[in-house]
C-alpha cells in the first residue's frame, strides 16, 4: 500500500508559522515528541495489565539518539505503534476550525498553538526540514508503516520494514537548527523537560575514563527517574526523603525549613511538594523555583499566574493533569482550574503553618526568622492569608521572645495604654544602635519589640490598621514620655524664655551634616533621664523606608532625615548651661529681649489694623510700615543669633552635649568626630 495526500489543514500551509512564529519557544518539540513516546508506552502498559496485549513488554525503555553524520535526530519508543489507518487519522486529519483567526491572534505565543490544536507532534517542523515516522502497530499481522514530510503540507506513507513494536520519530534537523545535533544540548533539554517522566528514558550510553578518554560504557544513559517523590504516598517517606528530593531539584541549598505534601482528587487533580526555603532578605532570588509539571512532563518555571505572589516565594513541584499543558499565560490567569488552585495552595499552606505551630510551637518559634519574611509577605498581599496567619505570626521582643499577635497585646496593655486608651507598641529596627532608647523605655518597665526584617516596616503599617486603637512608635521617634503620654506623666513645660535661649544655643552649635535636618527642642524629662536625646520624625522615616519598596515614591528617599535634638531643661548640667549662660548674656540678652517685645507688640497692632483689608487696598503706607516692622524683626533675630553663637563658640559642654547624641545615632562623622575626640581629649586635662 502507498498513499499519497495532503495534511488535512485549512490553512493552505501551517509550517511556516509553526517555524516563523514560534521560533523562541522551539526547543519544547523535544518535551512533545518525548511526551507522545511517554504515551505510547504507557497505553501498551495499560492494553498489557487489561490482557487485551498477550505478547512480551521486553524493555520499554525510551530511547533519543543523534546521528551528526545524517544530521537525524530520533526518539524511539516500544509502544502501541501506529498503523496506516491511524497515522492517517491521528497524524494527516488535524482538526483546524478557524485556524486562521487563531493563528493570526496568537502567532507570537507557540504554547497556545500547539495547545489548541493538539500540534505536539507538529511541533517537530520547528527544528526539522524533514520528519520521517517509522512505525509498527502492537496489533496482531500489523506491518511496518512510513510516513514522511518535508514540511510542505504533502505527505506520503510507505510499507517499510520497520519489523519491532513501536515508533521511531526521525527528524532531518534544519541547518539553522544544528544546536540540536549536540549531544550537551540534547542532554540538557532532556533533563530540563523529561527528568521525571514515568517511562525510563535513556539518551546514548553512560561513559566512563578509560586510558585518558571518555569511552562509552554498555549501560543505558537514563536520565530521568520514573517515580519522583511527590508521586508517592507520604506515609512512606522520610524526612530525608523529602531533603534529598529538594537538594536534587536545587542543589547548594541551605534544607528547606518545611514542607508540604499537596494531594487533591477533588475538584481537581494535583499533587506535589512545597518547600519553605530560609528567607534571609532579598526575595527576587528565592523566585521562581517552583515547577509546574502536567502528569510528569515539566512544563514551566514561571508559576506567577498559577499561584499568588507570595507563594512564589516556596520551592519544589506541582503536578497537574488540570492545568493545561500549552497555553497562553493570559489564558491561564482566566482558567478557573487555575483560579481554585491557587486558593487550595493558600489554605493548604496556611493551614501547615498553624499546624506546625500548634503542634510544635518551639520549633516553629526556632524557625520563625527564617520564615517571616514569607509569612510576612503573604500578610502584606493577601487578606485571605491574613486572616488566617494572624493566629500564628509572631511578635518577637527585644530579648528574643516571641508572642502571638492577641498575646502581646494582652501583654502591654495594662501598661502601655495612652492617656487617650490608644495601645502603644513600641519598636526598635536595631537592637545595637537603638540601644539607648530600648533602655530607656524598658527603665519605664515597657516591652520593645525587634522589627528588623525587610518587610517590618510595611508589616507595621498593615498592623496599625488591623489592630484596634493601636499605634506603633520606634523607640527614638520621640522622648520616651511623649511617646506613651499618660495621665499627669507629661513631659513638663519649660518656661519660654529658658526655652529660647536653650534652643538658640545649641541650634548655634549644631555641625552640618549631609541628607540630615536637625532642630532642636526643651523638655523637662526629670533628672535622671539623659541630657540631650536625638530622636526622628516616625512618619517621615517610615515613608523613607517604604519607599525603597515602592515604585514612584523615591522622592521620600532623596529627602533629608529629620531629626529633633531634646534637650532636658531638668538635666544638671542643662541647668548649668542655663546659670551660665544667665549671667554671660543678660547684659546683651535683656536689651534685645525688650526691643523685641515692642517690635511684636507693634507687629500685632499693624495686623489688627489691616485684618480686614486684602493686600491690594493699602496703602502704599500701610505696606511699607509692615516690611519696616518685619525687617527690623529680623535684623534683632539675627542679632540674637550671633550673641547666642558667639556664646556656644565658647562653651565646650554645649558642643561636648551635641556631639555625644550625635555619636549615639551615628551621625557623627569625619571632621566632626575628629574634633571631637581632640575637644574630649582637650577637657580631661
Ligand atoms: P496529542 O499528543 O496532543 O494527541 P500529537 O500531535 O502530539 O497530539 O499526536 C497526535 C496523535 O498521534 C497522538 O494522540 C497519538 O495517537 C499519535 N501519536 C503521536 N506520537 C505517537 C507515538 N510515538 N506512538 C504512537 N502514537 C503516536
Amino acid at each position: 500500500m502507498s498513499q499519497k495526500g495532503k495534511i488535512g489543514i485549512t490553512t493552505e500551509n501551517i509550517f511556516p508559522v509553526i517555524k516563523k512564529f514560534l521560533y523562541s519557544d522551539h526547543e519544547i518539540f523535544l518535551r512533545e515528541l518525548v511526551s507522545n513516546a511517554v504515551d505510547a508506552t504507557q497505553k501498551l502498559k495499560t492494553l498489557a495489565m487489561k490482557g487485551e496485549y498477550k505478547n512480551e513488554l521486553g524493555d520499554t525503555t525510551v530511547r533519543i539518539s543523534i546521528d551528526t553524520e545524517a544530521g537525524t535526530l530520533t526518539v524511539s519508543d516500544s509502544g502501541i505503534g501506529m498503523t496506516a489507518e491511524e497515522i492517517d487519522k491521528y497524524i494527516n486529519q488535524i482538526a483546524f476550525s478557524g485556524a486562521n483567526d487563531f493563528l493570526e491572534k496568537y502567532k507570537e505565543d507557540a504554547a497556545a498553538i500547539i495547545g489548541h490544536f493538539g500540534l505536539g507532534f507538529y511541533s517537530a517542523f520547528m527544528v526539522a526540514s524533514r520528519v520521517d515516522i517509522l512505525t509498527h502497530s502492537y496489533k496482531d499481522g500489523s506491518e511496518g508503516v512510513k510516513w514522511t514530510c518535508d514540511g510542505s503540507p504533502e505527505f506520503e506513507i510507505t510499507p517499510c520494514d520497520k519489523s519491532t513494536r513501536g515508533t521511531d520519530i526521525v527528524l532531518h534537523i534544519s541547518d539553522d537548527c544544528k544546536e540540536f545535533l549536540e549531544k550537551n544540548k540534547i542532554q540538557e533539554l532532556l533533563t530540563r523537560y523529561c527528568r521525571f517522566l514515568p517511562v525510563a528514558i535513556a539518551f546514548g550510553k553512560k561513559t566512563k575514563w578509560e586510558g585518558g578518554k571518555e569511552v562509552e560504557t554498555d549501560e543505558d544513559n537514563i536520565i530521568n527517574v520514573t517515580d519522583p517523590l511527590w508521586t508517592k504516598a507520604p506515609a512512606s517517606l522520610k524526612d530525608e526523603d523529602y531533603k534529598k528530593f529538594y537538594s536534587d531539584l536545587f542543589p547548594m541549598s541551605d534544607d528547606p525549613l518545611f514542607w508540604i505534601h499537596l494531594n487533591v482528587d477533588y475538584p481537581f487533580h494535583l499533587t506535589g511538594v512545597l518547600y519553605f526555603p530560609r528567607i534571609k532578605n532579598n526575595i527576587d532570588i528565592h523566585r521562581n523555583k517552583i515547577r509546574l509539571f502536567c502528569n510528569q512532563v515539566f512544563v514551566t518555571d514561571q508559576v506567577d499566574n498559577i499561584v499568588p505572589d507570595f507563594l512564589t516565594l516556596l520551592h519544589g513541584v506541582i503536578d497537574s493533569p488540570d492545568i493545561p499543558l500549552n497555553v497562553s499565560r493570559s489564558y491561564l490567569q482566566s482558567d478557573a482550574n487555575v483560579k481554585k488552585i491557587s486558593s487550595y495552595i493558600t489554605r493548604k499552606v496556611a493551614d501547615r503553618l498553624q499546624s506546625i505551630f500548634k503542634n510544635d510551637r518551639a520549633d516553629f518559634e526556632q524557625k520563625w526568622n527564617d520564615l517571616k519574611l514569607f509569612i510576612h509577605y503573604g500578610m502584606l498581599s493577601q487578606e485571605d492569608f491574613y486572616d488566617k496567619a494572624k493566629n500564628f505570626a509572631l511578635l518577637t521582643d527585644v530579648s528574643g521572645k516571641h508572642f502571638t499577635y492577641e498575646e502581646y497585646q494582652t501583654l502591654v496593655k495594662d501598661n502601655q495604654t495612652d492617656k487617650d486608651g490608644n495601645l502603644i507598641l513600641l519598636y526598635a529596627n536595631n537592637k545595637e544602635s537603638e540601644y539607648a532608647y530600648i533602655a530607656a523605655a524598658e527603665a519605664k518597665g515597657y516591652n520593645v519589640l525587634l522589627m528588623d526584617g525587610d518587610l517590618d516596616t510595611a508589616t507595621v503599617g498593615l498592623l496599625e490598621q488591623k489592630f484596634e486603637k493601636c499605634r506603633f512608635s520606634r523607640v527614638d521617634g520621640d522622648v520616651i514620655d511623649r511617646l506613651i503620654v499618660k495621665e499627669g506623666s507629661e513631659a513638663g513645660q519649660v518656661e519660654a524664655s529658658l526655652s529660647q535661649n536653650l534652643s538658640g544655643i545649641f541650634t548655634g552649635a549644631l555641625p552640618k551634616i549631609d541628607k540630615a535636618e536637625i532642630r532642636v527642642e526643651t523638655a523637662a524629662m526629670g533628672s535622671d533621664a539623659a541630657p540631650v536625646v536625638i530622636t526622628q520624625s516616625e512618619y517621615l522615616r517610615r515613608m523613607k523606608d517604604m519607599s525603597r519598596f515602592q515604585q514612584g515614591a523615591s522622592f521620600y528617599g532623596e529627602m533629608p532625615n529629620m531629626y529633633t535634638l531634646v534637650l532636658n531643661a531638668d538635666h544638671r548640667l542643662l541647668k548649668g548651661v542655663a546659670a551660665d549662660m544667665e549671667t554671660a548674656l543678660h547684659d546683651k540678652l535683656a536689651p534685645i529681649e525688650s526691643e523685641m517685645k515692642g517690635l511684636e507688640a507693634r507687629r500685632n497692632a499693624i495686623n489688627e489694623a489691616q485684618k480686614d483689608k486684602k493686600y491690594d487696598e493699602l496703602t502704599e503706607d500701610d505696606k511699607a510700615m509692615s516690611r519696616q516692622v518685619d525687617d527690623d524683626i529680623h535684623q534683632l533675630e539675627e542679632k540674637r543669633q550671633t550673641v547666642w553663637k558667639e556664646y556656644s563658640a565658647g562653651n565646650p559642654t554645649v558642643a561636648q552635649l551635641i556631639d555625644l547624641a550625635l555619636l549615639q545615632n551615628g551621625l557623627l562623622q569625619g571632621e566632626a568626630l575628629s574634633r571631637f575626640v581632640s575637644r574630649s581629649v582637650e577637657l580631661m586635662k
